[in-house]
């Protein structure tokens, strides 16, 4: 039985580069699978290990963001004193939250791997940014976590054959 060489060679060369190894010529489909969804895993891991790291970084830069000191310059009422934006109560200073009122992570959800779409909804212009009390900002996160529960769930459904 005569094999031939060129069939299949650049792809096994390839396999070879990136540390795969090929036993015999009877690779079956379910090995090739195998070794997807170990670069699928690989691809999470560092997805999720660039996100711990990236986010409170990105997230303690954008307390200096000069949009969001100018929408606390526009709730305070007077000195050490400023007004929630959504129920109107009197706040003290650090007692307040700056929210954004469209949300970092979208509604819809986000891949976590689109940065340009994260970065540019952190660092948002001061229209998107309001000055809330904590229990304004409690009930309005609670709503986005339902809402991107809810979204997510809809999309599995959708899935369904
Ligand atoms: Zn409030």
């Amino acid at each position: 039985m005569s094999k031939n060489k060129s069939t299949g060679s650049t792809f096994d060369s390839f396999l070879k580069e990136e540390g795969i190894e090929v036993t015999g010529t009877n690779r079956s489909i379910d090995q090739s699978k195998d070794v997807k969804n170990a670069s699928d895993e690989t691809d999470d891991l560092f997805h999720k290990e660039l996100k711990k790291f990236l986010i409170p970084k990105l997230r303690s830069a954008s307390y200096r963001w000069p949009a969001r000191s100018e929408a606390i310059k526009r709730a305070r009422k007077s000195r050490g004193l400023y007004g929630c934006e959504m129920c109107g109560c009197d706040m003290k200073n650090k007692e307040f939250i700056c929210d954004h009122i469209e949300p970092v992570v979208p509604l819809t959800g986000w891949d976590g791997k689109d940065w340009t779409q994260y970065v540019t909804r952190m660092f948002c212009k001061s229209e998107n940014f309001q000055i809330i009390c904590k229990s304004c900002s409690t009930i309005k996160t609670d709503t986005e976590i339902q809402l991107r529960k809810m979204h997510r769930q809809r999309k599995k459904d959708e899935q369904k054959p």
